[in-house]
């Protein structure tokens, strides 16, 4: 036996057969894994701002993989708990969380300031906001790590939004510098408080009431469901006593936690929510006992302006569901890479290829999706009026098929993980749990197809709009196989003539969400499909639009082979290393 071999079985006794089971992605530098992430930035950024902040991007993407994933564990065993009183008998009310996730706190908004970046300059050594792009790129990197925290970030983000386009001055002179505030210790963070024991869908049955009196507004009633239950100051809606019922008689207010002489508002949290995902994070039941709260903008606008925080929350939720579906993929990659079986690595298998490639599809058709919408901020925010059409559509079109692929696509990776992704030391099990709650929040899958189809076609005419940008791309994408390019075409045409059929007869409401899912799919492999087109992209991109073509707009015959081989050659060359080119697919985007 040489030196070399004796070492070897060593090392394997001390193993204890641990090196049988697959890796996962701890350590990992998670913005360099994604390679489709760092080919699309470039693309939807301007030049300028990816130099500036491809470093902070790298930055988060090894704390992700890293630091921040391990806290996420530790926050995600040690939930927070709420005591009703102090030490002191004092009726003081607070929510005792893990060091864990005040170090992740510490992180988001102190290092990266996540609350700030869209309002003000000073973040990220910019001198001026961050892009919309950017945003919910580094959004999309924190939560393949850590998905609770992101609640309180983002409705700290929207909640700074609504003060600042709607409150009056001085209300924002008393809110927006703690609101803004690059100290952590000592900022105000935000949250949004709407649903009640009477409605979360049906807002409009809201039963807590606003009572002016003594010259402040008085809020009493419940709160069903808060999440970031203590933060500093909430938005909520309220109906005026006298004012109408339904929707239209509700008002928006600013419900701080402490009053401006320091005392404690008048409300309590009565109870968190034992929840089967969104562990780290605090969510529970709100007393209004007379509560002090300021009045925000127009009193007959409440839900109207409501609506821009729920929309902002629904992208943002779009690109979370985007961000914990390459977590998937990555944990996925990586363990269908090493693990063997039958003598073989796993991802050598034609059918766990095939799983590979149904978790791989979605989360691509999401991250383009994301882009396109935020760069559709970003132009809307110039004064680009067709793009704000296309925001439009395209935020509950992303919130709703996002949200509801990241649930199978959680379930999919856990497999390729086999009986230790059902074991909850490994993330996957997290992944699970916390990838239902898309499905519910700011508006369930019904709700937000019923405003793609009743709102955002019927009345706002967006989809006239998105398939306009769509052609436009297609006209752009001359390097494609005409061919394909035509099935595009083509597909794009009826989706739209679908989506306006549903929205003009009232007998189809039951098809909303099949009209919808055929929005989302096809523009998601218009966009794929385009950049492939750049010269900078790995053309697989197209290979994935395919997909998304096939299997999930057309309906294949389920008594016969798939029309491609995806396990073979598609899959060579999805699953290579090198950046494929546009040559390489031509043909199998033809097939
Ligand atoms: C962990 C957690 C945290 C939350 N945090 C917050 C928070 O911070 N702030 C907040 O305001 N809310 C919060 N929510 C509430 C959440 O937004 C609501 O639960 C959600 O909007 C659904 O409302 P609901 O529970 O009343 O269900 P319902 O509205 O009763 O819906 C029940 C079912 O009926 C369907 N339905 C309703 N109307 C229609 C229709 N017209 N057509 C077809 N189907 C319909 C729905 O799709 C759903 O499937 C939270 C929820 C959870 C679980």
């Amino acid at each position: 036996m040489d030196a070399r071999s004796a070492h070897h079985i060593n090392v394997t006794q001390m193993d204890h057969g641990a090196s049988h089971l697959a890796p996962d992605c701890a350590g990992q530098n998670f913005y360099r894994l994604d390679r489709g992430l760092r080919e699309l930035l470039p693309l939807y950024l301007a030049p300028e701002d990816f130099g500036h902040l491809e470093p902070h991007f790298d930055r988060l993407g090894v704390l992700a993989g890293g630091r921040l994933d391990e806290l996420a564990r530790i926050a995600d065993k040690h939930p927070p708990v709420v005591e009703a009183r102090d030490r002191f008998g004092r009726d003081e009310d607070f929510i005792d969380y893990h060091g864990s996730y005040r170090e992740m706190e510490t992180i988001a908004f102190g290092d990266f300031q996540f609350h700030a970046m869209s309002h003000r300059g000073g973040c990220l050594g910019m001198d001026r906001p961050l892009s919309a792009v950017a945003k919910y790129a580094l959004q999309y990197l924190f939560v393949q790590a850590e998905f609770g925290l992101m609640c309180p970030i983002s409705v700290t983000d929207t909640s700074i939004h609504l003060i600042r386009k709607f409150a009056g001055k001085e209300l924002q002179d008393y809110l927006l510098p703690k609101m803004l505030s690059a100290d952590h210790a000592a900022m105000w963070k935000g949250t949004q408080f709407m649903t009640e024991r009477a409605g979360g869908s049906d807002v409009g049955a809201i039963e807590t009431t606003a009572r002016f009196e003594d010259g402040e507004w008085r809020l009493f009633g419940d709160k069903w469901f808060c999440s970031h239950a203590d933060a500093d100051v909430a938005l909520l809606l309220a109906r005026p006593e006298g004012a109408e019922a339904g929707t239209k008689g509700l008002a928006l207010f600013a419900l701080p936690r402490r009053l401006k002489d320091g005392r404690r508002n008048a409300y309590r949290i009565v109870r968190l929510k034992d929840k089967l995902g969104t562990r780290s994070m605090a969510s529970g039941e709100i007393k209004l006992e007379g509560a002090v709260a300021y009045l925000v903008g127009d009193i007959k606008a409440g839900l109207k302006q409501m609506m821009e925080q729920v929309n902002l929350s629904r992208l943002s939720h779009g690109v979370r569901a985007a961000a914990m579906m390459r977590r998937c993929l990555n944990e996925a990659m990586v363990c269908a890479q090493s693990r063997m079986a039958f003598g073989n690595t796993i991802i050598n298998y034609p059918l766990l290829r095939r799983q590979l490639l149904k978790v791989t599809v979605p989360v691509e058709q999401s991250l383009s999706v994301f882009l396109f919408a935020a760069s559709a901020m970003d132009r809307a925010n110039a004064g680009d009026k067709d793009a704000r059409a296309w925001l439009r559509i395209l935020t509950p079109l992303l919130k709703f098929r996002a949200c509801r692929d990241n649930i199978p696509v959680a379930t999919g990776s856990m497999e390729v993980r086999g009986g230790n992704g059902y074991i909850e030391e490994w993330v996957n099990a997290r992944l699970i749990r916390d990838a239902h709650i898309g499905v519910l929040w700011e508006g369930t899958s019904n709700i937000n197809a019923l405003d793609i189809i009743t709102r955002a076609v019927a009345k706002n005419r967006a989809h006239g709009a998105l398939g306009a940008v769509l052609g436009k791309l297609l006209d752009e994408a001359a390097t494609l196989p005409p061919g394909f390019r035509g099935r595009l075409r083509a597909t794009l045409n009826r989706a739209l003539q679908f989506a306006e059929r549903v929205a003009a007869d009232g007998a189809l409401e039951a098809d909303a969400r099949r009209a919808a899912s055929g929005l989302y799919h096809v523009t998601s492999a218009v966009l794929m499909a385009w950049e492939a087109s750049r010269p900078s992209v790995d053309a697989r991109r197209a290979l994935f639009a395919r997909l998304a073509l096939d299997n999930r707009l057309s309906a294949p015959d389920p008594l016969e082979p798939a029309a491609l081989d995806w396990e073979g050659e598609a899959a060579e060359l999805i699953f290579a290393d090198h950046k494929v080119s546009l040559s390489e697919v031509a043909a199998l985007l033809q097939a």
